[in-house]
C-alpha cells in the first residue's frame, strides 16, 4: 500500500467515525445540512454459511482454507466476535437488509413474506439518490419479498445456483451501477460454503481430501448426521471438516475473483466494503449439524470485515461484541442518512478502542426449528431459553469469554446473575413484540423456490 492510500483510507475512517458522532443526538435537519460532497458506495458481501474460526485471519492453521480473506483483514477492521441474529438464511439476511432483529421484520418462516411497511436498505438510502442491486446465488431468497426495493435483482430460482449465471449477473450489475454518476450498495449473496460440501470439478485445492468410510459433504449426509442416525469417529470427522474447509477455499476463490474485478472497475478505492455470513455451520459441538437449530456460537458466530475507501495500512481487529443487526445502521451513518431511532442495533464500533455509541440494547439471536431458542448477549455472558417460555422452564447461561464452546452451563450456579439477564430478555423481548410489523402471509412460494428448500429438507 502506498502512502496516499493509507492517508485516503485514514481521512474515510475518520470521517465515518465524525459522521457517527454527528448522528447521535442531531437532528435530521441539522444531519443532513452536513452531508458530504461524496456519498460512498458500499458493497455488502455474504458468504452463507462460513464459520469464523475456519479462516486464517481468525487462527485458523489445519487447512490454507483463505488466502484471500486473510490478506483482505490486513488492510480492514476485524470483529473478533460478530453474531448473526440468526442461524438461518431468510431471517438473518432479512435483518442484514433492514436493521430489525428478526422477530420485528417477522420474516422467520417460510410461510410469510416481508412486510412491504419494512424498508430494506435500498428504500432507506433512496433520499441520498443511491442505485442498488442484489445478486443471490442461493434460491433461499428468492419471492419473500427481500428483493423487491432493490432496482437491479438476480437471485437465482435453483438451490445451489449456476455459479456462472450468479457470476455473469454481479459482474453485469456492478458495471452498470459503477459507469454511472450516483452512488450505489450492492448486496452479493454467495452460495459456497454451504452444504454439499463439493468443491465444482477441476477446482485446484491446495489440500488433501482424506477419505472416510462413509462420510461425504453431501446434504442428505448431513441431515442423517443432524437427525443422530449416523454417528462420525475421529476420522469421519475430520473428513467431513475437511470438505467444508474445501468449500470455504472455494469461496475465498469467489472473494478473490469479486476485489479483482472492483479493483478493474476502479471503484474498490471509493467503496466501503463489508464481507461476512449469514449464520455459522455446526459438526456436532452440541449433537447438532449444519444450521438453523440452535442459537450456540458455532451456528451464528460469523467472520466480519469493514475495508474502509483506500483501505487501511495495518489492519485493525475489534474486540467489542458486534451484531449484524448493526449492518443497516452502520451503512446509513456511511451514506448520512438518519438512523431510525427504533433500530436495536448501532453504527459498529471501527477502531481498536472504540465502544459502540449509545447501545441500549443486546445483540438478540433466535433459531428456527421448535422449539425456537432465543439469546440474548451482553459483554461476556450469553442466555437462553425457548422463544415460549415461562418462568421455571429451561434456561442456559454462558461465560462466552472464559468458555467460547458454551460447554458449561452456569444458570444454576449464577443465581443473581441469571435473574439480571432473564430481565433483560423479557425487556428486549417486550420491544420487540412493540416494534413488529403486521406479518404477512406469503400468498404462493415460487415453484423452484419450493423445490429448492424440499432439497435442503427445510419444508415437506
Ligand atoms: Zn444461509
Amino acid at each position: 500500500m502506498n502512502a496516499r492510500t493509507l492517508v485516503a483510507g485514514l481521512l474515510a475512517l475518520g470521517a465515518a467515525l465524525s459522521a457517527a458522532a454527528r448522528a447521535e443526538g442531531t437532528t435530521p435537519a441539522a444531519h443532513a445540512a452536513e452531508t458530504p460532497a461524496t456519498t460512498p458506495s458500499v458493497v455488502i458481501v455474504v458468504f452463507d454459511a462460513l464459520r469464523p474460526d475456519h479462516l486464517g485471519a481468525y487462527g485458523y492453521r489445519t487447512r490454507p482454507t483463505s488466502p484471500t480473506f486473510d490478506r483482505l483483514a490486513e488492510e480492514s477492521v476485524l470483529f473478533a466476535t460478530a453474531r448473526s441474529s440468526a442461524p438461518y438464511t431468510l431471517a438473518s439476511v432479512a435483518t442484514i437488509l433492514t436493521g430489525r432483529p428478526p422477530d420485528e421484520h417477522t420474516l422467520t418462516t417460510f410461510e410469510r413474506a416481508l412486510p412491504a411497511e419494512v424498508p430494506t436498505l435500498p428504500r432507506l438510502l433512496a433520499p441520498a439518490g443511491y442505485r442498488s442491486v442484489v445478486a443471490s446465488r442461493s434460491g433461499i431468497l428468492r419471492g419473500f419479498g427481500i428483493e423487491d426495493d432493490f432496482e437491479l435483482r438476480f437471485v437465482d430460482p435453483k438451490l445451489t445456483g449456476d455459479a456462472r449465471a450468479f457470476r455473469r449477473a454481479w459482474k453485469e450489475a456492478l458495471t452498470t451501477l459503477a459507469s454511472g454518476e450516483r452512488p450505489w450498495l450492492a448486496y452479493l449473496h454467495f452460495f459456497p460454503p454451504h452444504a454439499p460440501y463439493r468443491p465444482p470439478k477441476g477446482f485446484a485445492l491446495p489440500f488433501e481430501l482424506p477419505s472416510a468410510a462413509g462420510v461425504s459433504g453431501a446434504v442428505a449426509f448431513l441431515q442423517s448426521l443432524d437427525r443422530g442416525e449416523v454417528k462420525l469417529d475421529d476420522a469421519g470427522r475430520e473428513a467431513l471438516l475437511a470438505r467444508y474447509d474445501a468449500n470455504i477455499r472455494v469461496a475465498d476463490h469467489e472473494l478473490d475473483d469479486l476485489l479483482a474485478y472492483l479493483r478493474g472497475l476502479e471503484v474498490l478505492e471509493r467503496v466501503w466494503l463489508v464481507v461476512t455470513s449469514d449464520h455459522g455451520e455446526a459438526f456436532g459441538e452440541h449433537g447438532r449439524f449444519e444450521h438453523n437449530s440452535t442459537v450456540y456460537d458455532e451456528m451464528v458466530r460469523v467472520p466480519l470485515l469493514v475495508r474502509p475507501p483506500g483501505g487501511l495500512a495495518k489492519g485493525i481487529r475489534v474486540e467489542e461484541p458486534v451484531g449484524l443487526v448493526d449492518l443497516a445502521p452502520t451503512v446509513l451513518t456511511w451514506a448520512s442518512q438518519p438512523v431510525p431511532t427504533t433500530f436495536a442495533g448501532r453504527m459498529w464500533p471501527l477502531s481498536e478502542r472504540a465502544r459502540y455509541a449509545a447501545r441500549t440494547r443486546p445483540v438478540t439471536v433466535r433459531s428456527a426449528s421448535p422449539p425456537e431458542w432465543f439469546a440474548i448477549t451482553d459483554g461476556d455472558w450469553k442466555y437462553m431459553r425457548p422463544l415460549a417460555w415461562a418462568r421455571g422452564g429451561p434456561e442456559q447461561l454462558y461465560d462466552v469469554t472464559s468458555d467460547p464452546r458454551e460447554r458449561n452451563d452456569v444458570a444454576a450456579s449464577r443465581p443473581d446473575l441469571l435473574g439480571r439477564m432473564r430481565t433483560a430478555a423479557d425487556r428486549e423481548l417486550a420491544l420487540q413484540r412493540e416494534h413488529a410489523a403486521t406479518t404477512r402471509p406469503l400468498s404462493a412460494m415460487p415453484a423452484d423456490t419450493a423445490d429448492a428448500l424440499r432439497a435442503l429438507g427445510y419444508v415437506q
